[in-house]
């Protein structure tokens, strides 16, 4: 439920009634949007007549129910108002939301040796990316492959983000990992075969750093809307939902079947951030660039690709990186539909 304050609500007002719902038994939330304050209550509200909460006071405008299973994730919980993931970086502070120009995450599946890593970092760095990406634990499907370098790629991460000032994005398997994980990742990814582990998400939500959620590759949407309430009910309000493909029937020519119709779906369900990862989505590099453009068509607010400085030697997902320069001849052409749809920075103004 939500009780929404008309505007100009005095504090000590919305503290009463807050600590007056807690003796109800409810988890009272503030949440301050551009225009209105909203209580989102969670609980149990099932049997509670909404007229009993607006009788609380005068300046309660509205109570509504939520009729999602999910709360704290859905867009009426923030009464449609969009949030945005604020991630500190050594370059400035980068904004994930749908107010904002699309971020750009860049970088190896897997980071492999501390030259690939810093020179693919220059690289995705000098043509427009915002973070680096890349596994030091790597999720694979066979005990026998690349498992990745672990504790050491961490520290290989840190120093290409010294070198370069980009945000790190690392994926946390275990959560033996996550403190040493989240002391180098700027955003704790969290991957597709992990969205079920909900000891995990719970514990993601338990810490700081923002969340990548991708989505499980046979979860419904409403499942993983479901997993991103598991860290956002632990206290951690930073999740990005990042859509990577979903297996269907076919697999034949591509990977996955990327889910772009999750752009407006979400956009209608929940107020988080979201991210396209059309790497993981197709599978294949020639594929990566027009999924990209579509995603920013259709109104994503950030972007993973996979770059490798020689995808075919990569130790992990080769077929489907680009080389650093096709993906810089790849940002200028997603900025063409950037600016199209006014998600694209603006060029620094010329100082006389
Ligand atoms: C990855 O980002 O390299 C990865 C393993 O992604 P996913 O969990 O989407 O498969
Ligand atoms: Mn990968």
């Amino acid at each position: 439920m939500i009780v929404v304050m008309k505007s100009g609500s005095p504090e000590a007002e919305i503290a009463r009634i807050s600590s007056e719902l807690t003796t109800w038994g409810l988890t009272p939330e503030k949440i301050v949007g551009q225009h209105k304050v909203v209580v989102g209550l969670v609980g149990d509200t099932a049997d509670l007549d909404p007229l009993r909460i607006q009788e609380l006071s005068p300046w309660i405008e509205l109570v509504l129910r939520v009729e999602q299973p999910f709360k704290r994730v859905s867009r009426e919980f923030r009464h449609g108002e969009a949030s945005e993931v604020v991630v500190p970086t050594p370059n400035g502070p980068i904004h994930i939301g749908e107010k904002y120009p699309v971020a750009i995450v860049a970088g190896p599946c897997s980071v492999e040796n501390e030259e690939m890593i810093i020179e693919t970092a220059r690289r995705v760095k000098a043509a427009g990316a915002h973070f680096l990406r890349g596994g030091a634990y790597k999720p694979r499907t066979s005990p026998y492959a690349f498992q990745g370098h672990g504790e050491s790629a961490l520290g290989l991460l840190a120093a290409a983000r010294e070198a370069t000032g980009l945000g790190i994005i690392t994926e946390v398997m275990d959560a033996a990992e996550l403190d040493i994980v989240a002391e180098v990742a700027d955003v704790v990814q969290v991957g597709a075969r992990n969205m079920h582990n909900f000891s995990l998400l719970k514990k993601v939500g338990a810490q700081e750093k923002p969340v990548l959620l991708k989505r499980g590759m046979s979860a419904t949407i409403e499942e993983w809307l479901m997993a991103a309430e598991y860290i956002l009910a632990a206290g951690n309000p930073n999740v990005i939902m990042c859509e990577r493909g979903i297996r269907t029937f076919d697999r034949q020519y591509a990977r996955n079947t990327l889910d772009l119709s999750v752009l407006p779906v979400l956009r209608s369900l929940t107020h988080l951030p979201i991210m396209i990862d059309p790497s993981h989505g197709t599978g294949r590099s020639e594929y990566v660039p027009a999924m990209a453009m579509a995603a920013i068509a259709a109104g994503t607010d950030s972007l993973m690709i996979e770059v490798h400085p020689n995808p075919a030697k990569a130790l992990s997902d080769g077929p489907q990186s680009l080389t650093p320069d096709r993906f810089d001849s790849l940002v200028q052409e997603l900025a063409v539909i950037g600016k199209a749809v006014g998600r694209w920075p603006q060029p620094a103004a010329v100082l006389a």
